[in-house]
């Protein structure tokens, strides 16, 4: 998928708009989220120029990779959600409800999360 560079997590990664840091390495930039849905909601953004998950994985180098995850470990630990637990959430296209196109890792905790998937949508 091509990669649109005015997308809003480009422009952030690039400090053109602001954020609400929480972590940030050469590989990883961790911010809240300005609309959260639970009491933690943070996105945790690999700087390389990745729409989705897939392409991530499939193309990034490999010490990108690790370094992305490592990155990412370091945020849940800062934000100290290894007890009470947390769910991850990475939206992907149209059917996913993707709505920036650079890849994004949603880390939601601090409360019960209720079901993975709304019955509306099962087969
Ligand atoms: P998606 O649906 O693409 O997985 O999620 C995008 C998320 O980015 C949404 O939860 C939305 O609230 C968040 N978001 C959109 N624009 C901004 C922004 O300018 N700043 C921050 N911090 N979050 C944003």
């Amino acid at each position: 998928m091509s990669y649109d560079v005015t997308n809003v997590f480009a422009r952030i990664l690039r400090g053109e708009i602001p954020c609400d840091k929480v972590y940030e390495d050469e590989f990883a930039l961790a911010f809240r989220d300005i609309h959260p849905v639970a009491p933690v909601h943070v996105l945790v953004v690999p700087k390389g120029e990745f729409v989705t998950l897939d392409e991530f994985a499939a193309g990034a180098d490999p010490s990108v990779v690790v370094g992305f995850w490592r990155a990412f470990a370091r945020v849940i630990d800062l934000l100290g959600v290894e007890r009470g637990g947390y769910r991850t959430i990475v939206n992907t296209g149209p059917d996913g409800g993707q709505e920036v196109p650079h890849l994004h890792f949603h880390v939601v905790a601090g409360a019960p999360l209720g079901r993975m998937v709304s019955r509306a949508v099962r087969p």
